[in-house]
């Protein structure tokens, strides 16, 4: 599988937890952003993807017209037959056009960033929609473009903010009966809120089990769906299979026997449309690096990670982790299934942990 992604930088304002690139007073720049990906396209090697994912930033927000002339550029050089075609959207910014260029272009699943649905929660994240723009978002959607499949992203565990007030917004969102629900942990590398505890007990297995009783299986750390709705587009990113990033802080990546490497787009607007084909930055990565990255990249999915696949294609590089998965076997957090190797319910709960105690090991 190979996925491209195409990053559209605007946003209406800067959200107070993002850690993401964002230009929030750069509209006028649309245009000449979009020209600039389109350059950028035309300067990879790939000319057929078979997933789609137009993120952000908030691609709602930009002008239908725009957006619209922007997609038929792109759909023409790399064609519209996708397994699966992603845009994100945020619920202040989502119009009847919107919705319609969705449809128009064939969009398989619209994913929009709910957060909450507390006014006072949305206001301590700086987002700018309010509860009732969720509600007609999802409505609306489900009017204008029923064959699109809806994803909702909602935080939990969000410092200062009680427990049952985020069970609230989970019930809020099950209400809608969205396809795929993404529930982030709120563990965002900023400076906001970082000195304040969360309040209350971790929602973590509250929010599983919740999902679980409606239906959504949970096939990674975050993410949950109902059957066929997992997205195919990140399970790309999780597993490391290729991908080529569009636009500004975007990146790429690409496999080669023994490693890959990741490509990095510069994170500025004005840069990048000055230069769509360069790279900031290469990262690469080989051998047993590479494939410690793999295994603890690819315990984030569910099913877990096939360590004789890994041993097929890297050869016999266990021994790095120097007995670490042993001890975190014996502690109850992973658990062998065959030849794979997976969280158990305490190691989801303390993903960062593992993770971190793994990557040590690597050179
Ligand atoms: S809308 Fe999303 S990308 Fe934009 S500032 Fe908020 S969290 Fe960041």
């Amino acid at each position: 599988m190979s996925g491209l992604y195409v990053h559209v930088p605007f946003c209406k304002s800067k959200c107070g937890y993002c850690g993401f690139y964002s230009a929030p007073d750069a509209y006028h720049l649309t245009e000449k952003y979009f020209d600039a990906v389109l350059k950028d396209l035309s300067a990879r090697k790939k000319k057929k993807y078979d997933t789609l994912y137009i993120g952000g930033g908030t691609p709602s927000s930009v002008s239908p017209v725009l957006l619209s002339v922007f997609l038929e550029k792109l759909f023409s050089a790399i064609g519209s037959d996708f397994a699966e075609s992603t845009i994100e959207a945020n619920p202040e910014s989502v119009s009847e056009d919107f919705l319609s260029v969705i449809k128009g272009f064939g969009f398989s699943r619209l994913s929009v960033g709910c957060q909450s649905t507390d006014e006072d929660v949305l206001k301590l994240l700086g987002r700018i929609h309010g509860r009732d723009d969720i509600f007609k978002t999802a409505e609306l959607a489900r009017k204008i473009c029923p064959e699109t499949a809806l994803n909702l992203d909602m935080i939990f565990d969000i410092p200062t903010v009680e427990n049952y007030v985020q069970m609230q917004t989970l019930a809020d969102i099950i209400s809608l009966s969205a396809e795929h629900v993404s529930a982030y942990s709120y563990s965002f590398d900023t400076e906001f809120l970082k000195d304040a505890e969360p309040c209350g007990e971790s929602a973590f297995i509250d929010v599983k089990r919740a999902l679980g009783a409606v239906g959504y299986g949970k096939y990674e750390i975050s993410n949950f769906a109902k059957a066929g709705h997992e997205s195919r587009h990140n399970i790309g990113y999780w597993k490391l299979e290729d991908y080529d990033g569009l636009g500004c802080a975007a990146w790429s990546l690409e496999n080669f026997s023994g490693g890959r490497v990741l490509y990095g787009k510069v994170s500025d607007v004005g840069s990048y449309i000055a230069n769509p084909t360069a790279f900031a930055e290469t990262d690469r990565t080989e051998g047993s690096a590479a494939m410690g990255q793999e295994l603890v990249f690819g315990l984030r999915m569910l099913d877990g990670v096939d360590v004789s696949s890994l041993k097929y294609r890297y050869g016999d590089l266990m021994n790095i982790f120097d007995g670490r998965i042993e001890t975190l076997v014996a502690e109850g957090m992973l658990t062998w299934q065959k030849d794979r190797l997976k969280l158990t319910e305490k190691g989801e709960l303390l993903l960062d942990s593992v993770q971190e105690y793994l990557w040590d090991c690597l050179p």
